[in-house]
């Protein structure tokens, strides 16, 4: 009798160009409005394909978005069914766990496998734009970490992407970032996708925080190709976790006076000085927003693979950035937190570990420290109790909200029930940029256990425990 042969692992051209090094523009294609007809659709997205595929100067592929900004689309998986068989292993989807269950989740899951689509970004999901707080509290929100932990425990070779806002600008919100990002990649997600912004020294420090924990996994930076509509978007907050800084804004207004050829000729500049810089930084590809149609597709990915070509050493492409940029702070607001000094004067830094810089001083109110000291004394052990124990008192004096499993010591004393996408493992991606929730006043809840954690001085052993174990849920 023959040995049983192992059937190869299906071909997988995305995951094979972040191993080999080669840098990767993948153009994002948003799922369409229910209301459009699904054949015209699809061969929409199939002319998508060919234009981006048919650009020959740099790798391209395609990221298929999931419900992004309406709940009134296809899903990513059914849409990307229309993207020719042959292709598939090239291109990205997303999954949104936004208004899907965990069965729900688990149908989609089965139906990418089917079409063999293998490479897939979860995201917990936004807010609908318009929601009132009411009506996000009263959504589910599968988290993606659970959700990667999910597809990485099946039988099928899926290669996960975990995503992450490194635009944060407290130390607290920042470190809240890199946590959960650490458990995504725990949990089984082998390359990271950047939101999209225009702040350079963000896409470093975080570069610089996951090599210096040797946490060596392919980075892929979202860009955003602006148009006028999209500005006024971004400025209105109708997307979430984009924020353009005051500086950035008085360019682009100033931008915006020129005829639209000059302001798409600005854009397409700052594109490719973004897109080269990526790469010098040590990012593996970047992620392209808003080219949605195949000929802007197409002269976008063009232009950035000439980009590539033009700046192959760092102090040349960081002269033609300052220049071009005439140093306008992006950053959003004075005293903004950045987490190394002189990033960006190199590309990589001196020492292995690079040195963080001091987080100072946390505010914390008196309140806050009572609190705290209470429910410490009340509920040292929670974590290791029956959830229902002592229910009323966490009630009263923990805004318990009655969840399966109680980690109180772990959180700070802090009830992650009180996110209002009931997210146990850290903020999401609209968390705003000074550490204020995307839909509810006030500080976000993950930021808040974060700044208490530094202030009880146990930051430093939640860092190594989230390191060493990816402890989540
Ligand atoms: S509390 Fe934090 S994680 Fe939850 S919705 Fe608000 S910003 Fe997002």
């Amino acid at each position: 009798m023959s040995d049983p042969v192992t059937p190869a692992a299906p071909a997988n051209r995305f995951r094979d160009s972040l191993s080999n090094g080669e840098f990767v523009l993948l153009v994002e294609s948003s799922s369409p409005s229910l209301s459009n007809d699904p054949i015209a659709a699809g061969e929409r997205l199939a002319a998508f394909e060919e234009a981006v595929l048919s650009v020959s100067n740099v790798n391209t592929a395609l990221a298929v978005t999931d419900r992004y900004l309406s709940l009134d689309a296809w899903r990513a998986v059914e849409y990307a069914n229309a993207l020719r068989e042959e292709n598939r292993d090239r291109h990205v989807i997303y999954l949104s766990g936004r208004n899907t269950t965990g069965e729900e989740l688990r149908q989609l899951s089965d139906a990418a496998a089917k079409s063999r689509l293998f490479n897939v970004v979860p995201v917990s999901g936004n807010c609908v734009p318009g929601d009132t707080l009411r009506e996000c509290r009263k959504r589910v929100f599968s988290e993606s970490v659970g959700v990667i932990r999910n597809l990485a425990e099946r039988k099928e070779p899926f290669f996960l992407g975990g995503t992450t806002n490194p635009y944060a600008y407290t130390p607290f919100t920042m470190m809240g970032q890199y946590f959960k990002l650490v458990k995504k990649l725990n949990a089984g997600a082998s390359f990271v996708v950047a939101q999209a912004g225009w702040d350079m020294l963000k896409l470093q420090s975080l570069r610089w925080y996951f090599s210096g924990r040797s946490l060596f996994y392919p980075m892929i930076a979202r860009l955003v190709l602006l148009t006028p509509n999209l500005v006024e978007k971004i400025l209105a907050g109708e997307y979430p976790g984009i924020n353009i800084s005051p500086d950035f804004q008085k360019i682009l207004e100033k931008e915006l006076r020129y005829s639209l050829n000059q302001f798409e000729a600005a854009q397409y500049r700052r594109l490719e000085l973004q897109a080269a810089g990526c790469r010098l930084l040590g990012f593996s590809g970047i992620q392209l927003a808003g080219a949605e149609t195949p000929g802007r597709a197409k002269i976008a990915a063009e232009r950035i693979g000439n980009a590539l070509r033009e700046f192959n050493s760092f102090d040349s492409w960081l002269e033609e950035y300052n220049s071009y940029l005439a140093r306008a702070e992006m950053s959003p607001f004075t005293g903004s937190f950045y987490l190394y000094d002189h990033t960006l004067r190199r590309a990589y830094p001196d020492e292995e570990i690079p040195v963080a810089r001091d987080f100072g001083e946390p505010e914390i109110t008196p309140g806050e420290k009572f609190r705290f000291k209470l429910r410490r004394f009340l509920f040292p052990h929670a974590d290791r109790q029956r959830a229902e124990s002592r229910r009323l008192l966490k009630k009263l004096f923990a805004s318990c909200r009655g969840c399966s499993s109680c980690r109180l010591p772990k959180t700070e004393f802090i009830c992650t029930e009180g996110c209002p996408k009931r997210l146990p493992n850290g903020p999401c991606g609209g968390v705003k940029p000074h550490g204020n929730c995307e839909i509810a006043p006030g500080e976000c809840v993950h930021s808040r256990i974060v700044r208490l954690a530094h202030w009880n001085g146990t930051l430093p052993a939640l860092e190594d425990e989230i390191l060493d174990s990816g402890w989540d849920d």
